[in-house]
């Protein structure tokens, strides 16, 4: 049950996006007492093939905070990270940290929000401001209209509504692409297994890194046996070679990242081939085992503005951040912890509102240049950005 709304000049709000940044917001909000409406344009229960995450501290303090979820209990802990050479050989430090699963995640806040306030299959067309409201527009054959105080733009890197915030500010492709795996831990041989136990693994390469670690299986299951592998690779592909890794086997273009199971023949092989020549022998084995690898394009977003009026852009359809900062995640439910504090303390919606998008700017942008930097260190940035590689193009 939750309170009623004390935050000044707000009684309704209209969430675009129903991932996870959408839900940090709609949950943490709803908390406060307001008439939350998410809409999100994807129909049905997402699939849970989706990749790890490393879980981090405002993620940790959203779940047990707002959704009474323990996430000690939907997390697979690590207590060493693990650092290959080309050779197999390994040596590790001591470093505990807790991963968890992007189904894992979703799954603790939609089960905190009341279904009646999340409509899938509906995407927004459209926001209107007025003068103390904005109109959502929603449907394309059905269309329908709802008035809200307060609108949430949370419809990721590829957001069609970013413009209305922050024209002009579209994110650009960084030069490389993260091929992805998850792998059933019932089909990791047994000997395999044990390399990985308890570890968060790296092998940095010649332009290349490749990563991985135990995750949940199904939605935050953690008991032995029901866990995944997850493992990421990132090397560095021009613009054609993006093109030709996220086209599917039937010859669909994707763009910016291939799904599960449509990798082509032609990409899957290079991949092997690739493996065989780079990697230490456990990780080219975790490559070779996976049925079905995907893929996404690496991008570098950032915005000047979160705000307009009474619209916000937050998680990714704000900063774009590079997954070597292991902070998309946690930088989405800080967004919405912080709004929640801001609305919840400050006496006026202006005055919140202000402050959260100067917090929000500063972090966003400290973690969007820290992101950079990584790929720098890791030789993964282009040399050339807006030359042959393609990186810096524009979405
Ligand atoms: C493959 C992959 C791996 C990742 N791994 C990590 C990781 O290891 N660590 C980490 O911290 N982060 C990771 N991330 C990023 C992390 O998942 C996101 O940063 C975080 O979920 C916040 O994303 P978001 O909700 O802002 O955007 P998204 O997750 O992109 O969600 C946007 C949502 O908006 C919906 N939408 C778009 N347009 C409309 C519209 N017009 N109307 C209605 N709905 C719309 C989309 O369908 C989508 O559900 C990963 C992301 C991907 C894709």
């Amino acid at each position: 049950m939750f309170a009623v709304s004390t935050v000044p000049d707000i009684e309704s709000v209209g969430v675009v996006g129903g991932s996870l940044g959408g839900l940090f917001q709609a949950v943490a909000l709803a908390e406060l007492g307001l008439d939350v409406t998410v809409w999100e344009r994807s129909a049905g229960r997402p699939d849970d093939r989706g990749a790890g995450i490393v879980l981090q501290p405002s993620v940790a303090w959203f779940l047990s905070t707002f959704c009474d979820v323990d996430p000690d209990r939907i997390s697979v802990p690590v207590t060493h990270r693990q650092f290959f050479a080309r050779d197999g050989r390994s040596h590790h430090t001591l470093m505990r940290q807790q991963m968890i699963s992007w189904g894992a995640i979703y799954k603790s806040l939609r089960d905190r929000l009341d279904s009646a306030r999340y409509h899938d299959g509906q995407s927004v067309t459209a926001l209107t401001p007025r003068r103390d409201a904005v109109d959502i527009h929603v449907g394309d054959a059905v269309h329908s209209v709802h008035s809200v105080d307060l609108a949430i733009i949370a419809d990721g890197s590829a957001s069609r509504h970013r413009g209305l915030v922050a024209p002009d500010r579209a994110p650009h492709y960084a030069g490389y692409v993260a091929y992805r795996g998850v792998i059933d831990e019932t089909d990791l041989p047994a000997e395999l297994s044990a390399v990985f136990r308890d570890r968060f693994s790296f092998y940095d390469g010649e332009h290349t890194q490749f990563l991985c670690y135990f995750i949940p299986g199904d939605f935050g299951a953690v008991a032995p046996g029901s866990r995944r592998m997850n493992w990421v690779w990132y090397v560095r592909a021009d613009a054609a070679g993006l093109d030709r890794i996220t086209t599917d086997r039937d010859g669909t273009a994707y763009g910016l990242s291939l799904p599960p199971g449509l990798i082509a023949p032609q990409v899957h092989a290079e991949l092997l081939d690739r493996a065989r020549t780079l990697l230490p022998e456990p990780l080219r084995r975790l490559v070779e085992g996976t049925r079905e690898p995907f893929a996404q394009a690496i991008l570098d977003g950032r915005v000047g503005r979160m705000r307009q009026g009474r619209m916000l852009l937050t998680g990714d359809a704000a900063f774009v951040v590079r997954p070597h900062t292991a902070a998309s995640a946690e930088k989405a439910a800080a967004d919405a912890i912080t709004l929640f504090t801001a609305l919840q303390q400050l006496p006026s919606m202006d005055a919140a509102l202000a402050a959260w998008e100067k917090n929000r700017l500063a972090e966003g942008t400290a973690l969007y240049r820290h992101g950079i930097d990584l790929g720098q260190r890791l030789g993964l940035n282009d040399p050339t950005p807006t030359t042959a590689t393609g990186a810096g193009r524009t979405l």
